[in-house]
């Protein structure tokens, strides 16, 4: 079993060909690792652009990568016929930070290819992910690379951010001092349709309570002073990803917007519910003029 861990640097431009803007990969660094997570090897490479003839502004100043670079580099589907023979036949788990970068590819692929599978790919793990769980942060919140170097007492300083090929030993030495044999099983993905089923779900907040996804016990609200189901005096009005109403407690009194969003994932509903004080609005001022 052999580990490459690769990066992409990409641009921001508009394809003519589906009528929206697509992130072009402009760089790949990448590192090849043995089961003892020794680099072995690594392979770097510019990619010459195909759809956006200049890079933006934000890209060069976030990597340092000029339009000369880029010039001077090698056609997609060069860059990516040597990737995949540096890869070569043995056994190979790929891991990125992140599966952003895997959706880029994907993407490039389809735009400049015209096929929906990367040909390389077969096992994956979001090394983000892996490396998480072993790194204290806030309930919900994704750590970038850089925050998980320093939380895992790695000297950055030795490698320059945002370029492809250093991002990508950064991200194998965070991969280092979390790596565990057993636990990293749990973490390999099949590459199947699944996965790509999944990388190309959008997650979207539902608009309709009708919605068989809908679990109505959400809304409803239960007052906590007085440990009672609070009256809803107002429609469910949809606006801004929420449903909104007021709520009334028959015994206390006092009124409450609820908030309730409904997020649907690829294999769940993730349910945000918000409760604040209601103010009414003053309606007194405006019937007096
Ligand atoms: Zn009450």
């Amino acid at each position: 079993m052999q580990y490459v861990v690769f990066d992409l640097e990409w641009n921001n431009v508009y394809g003519r060909k589906i009528n929206g803007f697509i992130n072009e990969i402009i760089e790949i660094g990448a590192v090849k690792l043995d089961e003892n997570l020794n680099e072995i090897s690594s392979f770097s490479s510019f990619v010459k652009p195909c759809i956006g003839k200049r890079l933006r502004g934000s890209v060069k100043k976030l990597t340092h990568i000029t339009n000369d670079d880029v010039l001077g580099g090698e056609l997609f589907t060069h860059v990516f016929s040597a990737f995949r023979k540096w890869i070569g036949s043995e056994p190979t788990v790929i891991l990125t930070w992140g599966d952003g970068d895997i959706r880029v590819l994907i993407e490039n692929y389809k735009y400049l290819n015209g096929i929906t599978y990367i040909p390389f790919l077969t096992n994956y793990v979001d090394l983000q992910v892996f490396v998480q769980r072993k790194v204290k942060t806030e309930k919900g919140q994704q750590i970038g690379l850089g925050k998980a170097a320093e939380a895992l007492g790695i000297d950055d300083a030795d490698y320059s951010h945002h370029r492809a090929l250093d991002d990508s030993r950064l991200s194998a030495e965070c991969f280092r001092k979390v790596f565990d044999e057993n636990d990293l099983a749990g973490f390999i993905r099949p590459c199947n349709t699944e996965f790509y089923a999944k990388l190309a779900f959008k997650p979207h907040p539902i608009s309709n309570l009708k919605n068989p996804l809908v679990d109505k016990k959400h809304l409803t609200y239960s007052c906590p002073d007085c440990k009672a189901n609070a009256h809803r005096q107002t429609d469910w009005k949809y606006s801004n990803r929420f449903f909104r109403a007021v709520f009334r407690c028959p015994y206390c009194g006092k009124m409450s917007k609820v908030s309730v969003r409904f997020m649907r994932m690829y294999d769940r509903v993730d349910v945000k519910k918000t409760v604040v004080p209601y103010i009414p609005p003053e309606t007194d001022k405006e019937n007096s003029e």
